[in-house]
């Protein structure tokens, strides 16, 4: 049953609720460069990120992560707070973000995935990118056994390459050619298998592919002494993001405990004192369980970052702090997104 006008009454007792009670919204940010193609939607250019840094500056009040509790109970509500996050630790949050945070001076929190910063491999969905999105050759005919299961593609005249497609993402319904296709479906299919699996899928396709699996200069994460000359200054804090960014909810509870404790023990050891922050890999509810929550928490963290949208307030879960994700928007439209998240 709808009751009339009960919309109108629920906006107006949330704008009311609104002037009362502190709030502060997290951004969630990847990368900050210009690549000739971004399937993953994972980077904002330079020049956008810097029109997001001036309109953060105008409108709100940035603080670090590890402030929100006492933010929270402050009383200055006339400024929004602002709160930037970067998840995974590519080297680009170093060479690129770090200069423009340090310009604007905003704080901002980057989660790293451990088990890269010596593996001189590149994120598994960058991989698959490098594999299957170029404008060269491959063969005819991929063949793949996962789980007992079997696939099998042909690529007819795709297999010639050609066409670059470089404004194609996975957000679109449509598949320009059989590559992308197989990419978006072996992306699913690779999504929630344990690492060791997932490798070793990678290095059959690169092999496949007749390509290294050396990290390009683009798509490299950072390395431990760039970890540190990050975190150098204070501005940028780092918090954990496991060891190889799995999907949690898929691994056994001692696995999850494992990348979870060792990923915070190694930046511990890296950084020399204590990392406080954790954001759970992919981030959306389907990604980690309760039983994760309890994990983060018993590991000692303060708090821990989702993937879902919403503001955070006093009473919002600490182990599950809502994030808006941000996207390769120009000033003007990142502005917009930001006044209607806020009225959220
Ligand atoms: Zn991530």
């Amino acid at each position: 049953m709808t009751i009339p006008g009960i919309d109108r009454v629920r906006r107006t007792a949330r704008r009311v609720t609104n002037m009362f009670v502190s709030r502060a919204m997290i951004l969630l940010y990847h990368r900050v460069a210009e690549l000739p193609q971004d399937p993953q939607l994972l980077c904002v250019s330079p020049s956008h990120f810097i029109e997001h840094l001036q309109v953060i500056r105008r409108w709100g009040r940035t603080i670090q992560l590890g402030k929100l509790d006492q933010a929270l109970q402050g009383v200055d509500r006339r400024r929004h707070m602002i709160i930037v996050t970067f998840d995974d630790g590519y080297a680009d949050n170093l060479y690129n973000a770090k200069p423009l945070l340090e310009r604007y001076d905003v704080p901002a929190t980057v989660f790293v995935a451990t088990g890269y910063l010596r593996c001189k491999r590149e994120f598994w969905y960058d991989e698959l990118e490098k594999i299957f999105l170029h404008t060269g050759p491959l063969p005819d005919t991929l063949r793949l056994k996962i789980n007992e299961r079997y696939y099998e593609w042909e690529l007819g005249s795709d297999a010639n390459g050609g066409e670059s497609f470089s404004d194609w993402n996975v957000s679109r319904k449509d598949d320009p050619t059989v590559r992308h296709c197989i990419y978006r479906t072996v992306f699913q299919i690779l999504h929630p298998l344990p690492d060791t699996e997932r490798q070793k899928i990678l290095e059959y396709l690169a092999a496949w592919a007749g390509m290294d699996t050396a990290s390009r200069a683009t798509h490299r994460t950072l390395l431990p002494q760039e970890l540190i000359r990050l975190a150098d200054g204070g501005l940028v804090e780092i918090g954990s993001h496991t060891v190889s960014h799995p999907v949690l909810s898929a691994l056994p509870v001692a696995q999850q405990v494992d990348e979870i404790a060792r990923s915070k023990a190694c930046l511990e050891e890296m950084l020399g004192h204590r990392v406080a922050s954790f954001a759970y890999p992919f981030g959306g509810r389907s990604h980690y369980t309760q039983e994760t929550v309890g994990v983060v928490r018993d590991a000692g963290f303060d708090w821990a970052c989702s993937n879902f949208a919403g503001m955070v307030r006093p009473n919002t879960d600490r182990w599950q702090l809502p994030r808006f994700l941000v996207r390769d928007w120009d000033g003007q439209e990142f502005a917009h997104r930001l006044s209607q998240w806020f009225r959220s």
